[in-house]
C-alpha cells in the first residue's frame, strides 16, 4: 500500500480571515490574503489623498496624472478614478512623456492608452522632439563623445532624461490647466530618493520633495504622491489583483544609473531591518515639518526662494537658465 504523502509546507493563512495569504509584511508583522492586501492598499491611498489633495468647494479641480504604462502609475490612475471619477467638480486627465526609447516606450504607451480607454480618461502625450530635446536613444549614443569634449557633461542617460521629463510633465500639466499633478512614486522610490539626497548632502532637494500640499512652488501645480507609503511589491500585487494592463520591461538606459545602487542598498537594508524605508521617508517628513515650524515662527529665510523664469525658455528655475536649457544647449553644440 502506498504511503500517505504529507505536505512539507503549509500555506499560511491571512491574519484577518481564513483565506491563503499572498503577502507577508515584515515591516508590520501582518500576513494578508489578496482581499485584505487590497483593502490595506486602498486604505493607505485614501488616507494620503485626504492629506495631500485639498479640493476647494467653490471651484472645479483638474488633476493631471503622469502615467508611464507601468504598475505604479496604473494603480495611481485607477485609484484616483475609483475615488474621484464620479465627482462633477473633478476632472482627471492622464498623460505620458515619450522620451524616444525604441522597444520600451512604444509598448508602454499602448498599455497607458489601454488603461485610459478602460477607465474613460482622456490621454495626452508629448515627445522630446516636440519640446526641442533630442530623443533619448540619440542622447545615449552621443554621451561618450560629449563627455570627452566636456568634462561637465553628465555621464548617465537618466541625468538628461530626468530633467527633460520634468519639463515634459510641466508642459502637459500646463496644457490642461492642472491644479494638481499626481505622480506614482511608491515607498521604495521615495526611500531611494531620500537616501540619494542624504548621500549628496542635498537638503534643498529633501525640502522640495513631493507632496507639495503645504509648500506649493509658485507657478507650478503642486505635486501629490498618494502611493508614497506603499511598497513596490504591494503595488505590483494590487495591480495584478485589479487586472490592470501593465508594461513590465525596464528602460534599456537605466543600467548604471546611481539610483540602481541606492535601490539595491535600500532593498538590502529593508531585508535586514524591516521598516527602513518607512524610517527614511519619515526622516524627510520630519525635516520638512521642522522647516514649516521655523517659517511659522517668522523665519522667512527658511522658505525656499521662489523660482524665477528661465531667461531662455521661461520655465521656472532656481538659476538664471534652467537645467533643461543647459542640457539642450550641450546636445546642440
Ligand atoms: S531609466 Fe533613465 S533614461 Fe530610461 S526613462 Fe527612466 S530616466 Fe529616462
Ligand atoms: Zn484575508
Ligand atoms: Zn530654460
Amino acid at each position: 500500500m502506498a504511503k500517505e504523502v504529507k505536505p512539507v509546507f503549509s500555506i499560511p493563512t491571512c491574519d484577518s480571515c481564513s483565506k491563503p495569504a499572498i503577502l507577508e509584511q515584515a515591516y508590520s508583522g501582518r500576513i494578508l490574503c489578496s482581499e485584505h492586501m487590497a483593502k490595506s492598499v486602498r486604505k493607505k491611498i485614501g488616507k494620503e489623498l485626504r492629506n495631500q489633495l485639498k479640493l476647494p468647494r467653490d471651484k472645479d479641480t483638474t488633476i493631471f496624472v503622469a502615467i508611464s504604462g507601468g504598475k505604479d502609475s496604473a494603480v495611481l490612475l485607477d485609484s484616483l478614478v475609483d475615488r474621484l471619477g464620479q465627482r462633477p467638480d473633478v476632472t482627471i486627465i492622464a498623460g505620458t512623456v515619450d522620451e524616444g526609447i525604441d522597444g520600451y516606450r512604444p509598448p508602454s504607451l499602448q498599455c497607458a492608452q489601454e488603461l485610459c480607454d478602460r477607465l474613460g480618461v482622456e490621454f495626452i502625450t508629448v515627445s522630446y522632439p516636440e519640446l526641442s530635446f533630442k530623443e533619448m536613444d540619440e542622447v545615449a549614443t552621443r554621451i561618450p563623445n560629449l563627455t570627452k569634449e566636456n568634462k561637465q557633461a553628465p555621464r548617465m542617460p537618466c541625468s538628461y532624461c530626468g530633467v527633460f521629463r520634468r519639463q515634459g510633465i510641466n508642459h502637459l500639466a500646463k496644457k490642461v490647466g492642472a491644479d494638481y499633478v499626481a505622480l506614482g512614486h511608491n515607498l521604495d522610490d521615495m526611500a531611494q530618493t531620500v537616501l540619494m539626497n542624504v548621500t549628496n548632502g542635498d537638503l534643498e532637494r529633501t525640502l522640495r520633495l513631493a507632496p507639495h500640499t503645504t509648500t506649493p512652488v509658485d507657478g507650478l501645480a503642486p505635486r501629490i504622491v498618494p502611493l508614497r507609503w506603499i511598497p513596490e511589491q504591494e503595488i505590483h500585487l494590487y495591480a495584478l489583483h485589479r487586472d490592470l494592463p501593465l508594461h513590465h520591461e525596464e528602460c534599456p538606459h537605466a543600467k548604471g544609473a546611481l539610483r540602481w545602487r541606492h535601490r539595491e542598498m535600500v532593498a538590502q537594508m529593508e531585508a535586514d531591518v524591516p521598516g527602513t524605508r518607512h524610517g527614511l521617508l519619515r526622516m524627510a517628513d520630519n525635516i520638512k515639518q521642522l522647516r514649516d515650524q521655523v517659517i511659522d515662527l517668522g523665519g522667512a529665510k527658511a522658505r525656499p526662494a521662489p523660482p524665477t523664469p528661465c531667461v531662455n525658455c521661461g520655465e521656472l528655475t532656481s538659476a538664471k537658465q534652467c537645467k533643461a536649457c543647459d542640457l539642450r544647449a550641450l546636445m546642440n553644440d
